[in-house]
């Protein structure tokens, strides 16, 4: 049987099976620590922004005394900012060098009018007289709320920032103190404080998945030798070796691959062995037959075959029962394979008959050897009596081209000679 790749094999199902709980443990512990890092900053800006208010406040007090007013004096919408007797309008330096100290925007708010500000748009102009957002005027105006929000626009600019009410000698809310951190810079401080942490989840994760790839890798190939090596013994190479890869742990593998050849080996005695002779049995004799003349025809190797027939063997069951006969049939063959020891092999073809191969022999010479065999075979006696055991012979030569049914059919045709012509002896044609 070919061996076929298969569709879904136990390696890629390993593969499967530890990188994708990787990757989702990986995006997982990053998707966490990203939100746990967005979270921390986000407060910590919030803590930042109420103490920058609070400080830019005091610093404005040093700087000035007296509460921040304003009024309209001439009527046209456009109010005067004032702190205690300083009119702030035009009189920025206060404001840039406490924002540019803290890092941060600051507006100072009468009502909802922004009428001090660090805020400037795309031409530099600062965005004085802008008035604040509805919620910003309802939360922190009109429920006198200091409120936190993370999504102011100004000017495009999309801001954390911090309200606080500012409030005159009698608590009454005149207006707002605003500090705020643009979106931008503070994505970039998370920034700066995830890719250590992403660097450090992926290089862990893509470690761990070399490892891991590299066990699983070298499992997966091992499994893929052992299908490999069983689809081999399946295919009838019942011999054939166990690879070295599957030996070199002391696992099931190791374990299944032996099991595996055991098997093998059991399967090879019942398929190409007789029970009763311990000879090869014929299913063996003709492929090995098969094998030699493909050899012979490829190589010009010569060889000769011969068919053994035991002599008036139904006389031995019949005289001394089948239990004798089998033991001599027993003896017979041990003689035959002792005597083909090193010449070919001999096989047991058929009840008492048996193949002789000859390999690599002219005609002559297996004449001379097969001569020998059979007068070993003359010393068989059925045991405790004194009835010889003699064998006839049908010995040919292989003629190159010609197939195995017709040399075994000469071979039979001298067999038959022999048994005709008076038995214990061979005719070699
Ligand atoms: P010939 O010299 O012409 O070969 O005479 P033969 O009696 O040997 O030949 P025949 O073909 O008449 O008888 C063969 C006998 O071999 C018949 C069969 O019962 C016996 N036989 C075949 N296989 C076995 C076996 O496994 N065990 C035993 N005990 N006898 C077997
Ligand atoms: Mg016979
Ligand atoms: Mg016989």
């Amino acid at each position: 049987m070919a061996y076929t790749k298969l569709k879904n094999s136990l390696k890629t199902q390993m593969m499967r099976m530890t990188l994708i709980p990787l990757i989702i443990m990986t995006v997982v512990i990053v998707a966490v620590s990203a939100s746990v890092i967005h979270k921390t900053i986000v407060d910590s800006t919030h803590e930042e922004l109420i103490r920058d208010a609070k400080l830019a406040v005091k610093f404005f007090d040093d700087e000035y005394a007296g509460d921040f007013w304003a009024e309209d004096s001439d009527g046209d919408g456009e109010y005067e900012m004032y702190k205690g007797n300083q009119q702030l309008n035009g009189e920025y330096t206060v404001i840039d060098d406490v924002a540019e100290m803290l890092d941060i925007d600051i507006s100072i708010f009468y009502d909802d009018k922004r009428l001090l500000t660090t805020l400037k748009d795309a031409s530099g102009q600062r965005a004085i007289g802008t008035s604040a957002a509805v919620v910003v005027r309802k939360d922190v105006l009109e429920e006198g709320q200091s409120h936190f929000y993370n999504n102011v626009l100004v000017y495009d600019n999309k801001s954390f920032a911090y309200y606080e009410p500012l409030r005159d000698e009698n608590g009454q809310i005149y207006g707002m103190i605003a500090v705020g951190r643009t979106q931008g810079e503070v994505f970039k401080e998370i920034a700066k404080n995830m890719w250590p942490i992403v660097t450090a989840c992926i290089v862990i994760a893509l470690l761990i998945g070399v490892i891991m790839v590299g066990y699983n890798r070298r499992l997966g190939n091992r499994i893929i030798r052992m299908d490999k090596y069983m689809n081999t013994l399946s295919s009838g190479e019942f011999d054939a070796e166990i690879p070295r890869e599957l030996m070199v742990e002391d696992d099931e593998l190791k374990r299944l691959a032996t099991d595996g050849r055991k098997m093998a080996r059991a399967i090879k005695n019942l398929v190409e062995y007789d029970a009763l002779t311990q000879l090869n049995n014929r299913r063996y004799g003709d492929k090995k037959l098969e094998d030699i003349r493909v050899r012979a025809v490829e190589m010009g190797v010569k060889y000769c075959i011969c068919i053994a027939d035991i002599d008036f063997f139904k006389k031995v069951n019949d005289t001394y029962g089948h239990e004798m006969g089998d033991i001599v049939l027993k003896a017979v063959a041990d003689k035959l394979k002792a005597g083909m020891m090193g010449k070919g092999i001999a096989a047991r073809w058929g009840g008492e008959e048996f193949l002789l191969i000859f390999e690599n022999r002219e005609l002559d010479i297996a004449r001379r050897e097969l001569s020998i065999i059979m007068d070993d075979i003359r010393t068989i006696y059925v045991p405790d009596t004194d009835r010889q055991i003699t064998m006839s012979f049908g010995l040919t030569a292989m003629i190159p081209g010609e197939s195995t049914d017709e040399s075994l059919k000469r071979a039979d045709e001298n067999l038959y000679e022999a048994k005709e012509t008076g038995r214990n002896q061979i005719i070699c044609k």
